[in-house]
């Protein structure tokens, strides 16, 4: 451990982390665009700044390690009008659409620009600049006048997707969000795991909704596990007006805020009208809707049925790496224990 001050107040940190991560321990917000705890520090977007005493310039809180005997100040007159210039150039070259934008209300850029008082007018924003747009992706559109080029889709799809499929082009004020020979996302290396759209601070990276909604007309969010495969990744379902309109990642989960495409834009046969939502008995032929109750009695007729005229062995359990692993372990346990057989599979053998 190592001592160091903050605004004030002397505090212990482990030694070696960055300042960014010492402000939070000690409960001090610090603004982010372009970190990611997930991801190497970057220190792109400045926005982080602080003091350090003896230190000639403001220092990236981000990327800044704390030394021992470290004096650092994050909230003084300097600290907060070098953050507002960071974000008026943001804001100049920016389709401030928040009305219509709708990441409104769940945007760092808005809400920064909210709390350190940057106004509409510094905009000097003019539409219709080459490639704005490419919607040619089944999920996700970009809207490149949204983007502040923090970078963090980047590095989320070379760092933790693996895929690689875009990188910024050109410089200056002509610098995007890009793809090879830029044909559109459609026809890049993109598998469409959507885990650039998870991190996106503004707008500019957005999933394509069935119906537009504001973020604070969610009525709920039910954490659940993903039922495509067997790694089991963790995603809040994002609940209005009781249909799924967004799928989110967890963090703190197996599949530490990534998903797949399935994972994140597969979800809706939830509301399908031909989804089965009753059970289906056969009867002289055809299938009739049922009870539970009535099913669950024709299912252990036949069981006990079964079980009595050819043994245990007649039966065999196939299960799935659609379901949970708690799942899987009670259809194995209810086939071993209660039907007394070892015939039991899973489709992911196949
Ligand atoms: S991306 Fe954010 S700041 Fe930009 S228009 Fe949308 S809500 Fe407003
Ligand atoms: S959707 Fe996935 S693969 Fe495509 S650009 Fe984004 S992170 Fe990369
Ligand atoms: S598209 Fe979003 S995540 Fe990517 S650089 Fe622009 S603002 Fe950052």
């Amino acid at each position: 451990m190592i001592n160091i001050r903050i605004n004030d107040l002397d505090v212990q940190v482990k030694e070696g982390i960055t300042i960014l991560a010492a402000c939070r321990e000690v409960g001090i917000t610090i603004p982010t665009f372009c970190h990611d705890d997930r991801l190497e520090p970057h220190g792109s977007c400045r926005i982080c700044v602080v003091e350090v005493e003896k230190s000639k310039k403001l220092v990236a809180a981000c990327t800044g390690i704390v030394r021992d005997g470290m004096v650092i100040r994050t909230n003084t007159e300097k600290i907060m009008s070098t953050r507002k210039e960071i974000l008026e150039l943001m804001w100049a070259v920016h389709d401030n659409d928040c009305l219509g934008c709708h990441k409104a209300g769940d945007c760092k850029l808005q809400d920064y620009c909210f709390e350190y008082g940057v106004e509409a007018s510094t905009s000097e924003y003019k539409t219709n600049i080459n490639g704005r747009y490419d919607e040619s992706n089944e999920f996700y559109t970009i809207d490149r006048d949204k983007c502040i080029q923090c970078g963090k889709c980047i590095r989320v799809c070379h760092e933790l997707q693996g895929t690689d499929a875009i990188g910024f082009m050109n410089r200056s004020n002509e610098m995007k969000v890009a793809h090879p020979f830029e044909l559109g996302m459609a026809y890049s290396a993109c598998v469409s795991c959507g885990n650039c759209v998870n991190v996106c601070p503004t707008g500019a990276l957005l999933e394509k909704k069935r119906k537009p909604f504001r973020t604070w007309d969610i009525d709920k969010k039910v954490r659940t596990t993903c039922i495509y495969c067997g790694v089991g990744c963790q995603m809040d379902l994002v609940v209005k007006d009781n249909k799924v309109v967004r799928i989110d990642p967890v963090i703190e989960a197996v599949n530490k805020g990534l998903l797949c495409v399935k994972g994140k834009f597969v979800y809706r046969f939830i509301d399908h009208p031909n989804r089965l939502t009753k059970p289906l008995i056969r009867k002289n032929g055809t299938l009739v809707e049922s009870t539970w109750d009535e099913a669950f009695d024709v299912i252990t007729d036949k069981i006990n049925d079964i079980k009595e005229k050819y043994g245990s062995d007649a039966f065999a359990g196939f299960s799935s790496a659609k379901c949970t692993t708690e799942d899987n372990y009670i259809i194995q346990k209810f086939f071993r224990a209660v039907l007394g057989t070892n015939n039991i599979d899973h489709c992911a053998r196949l």
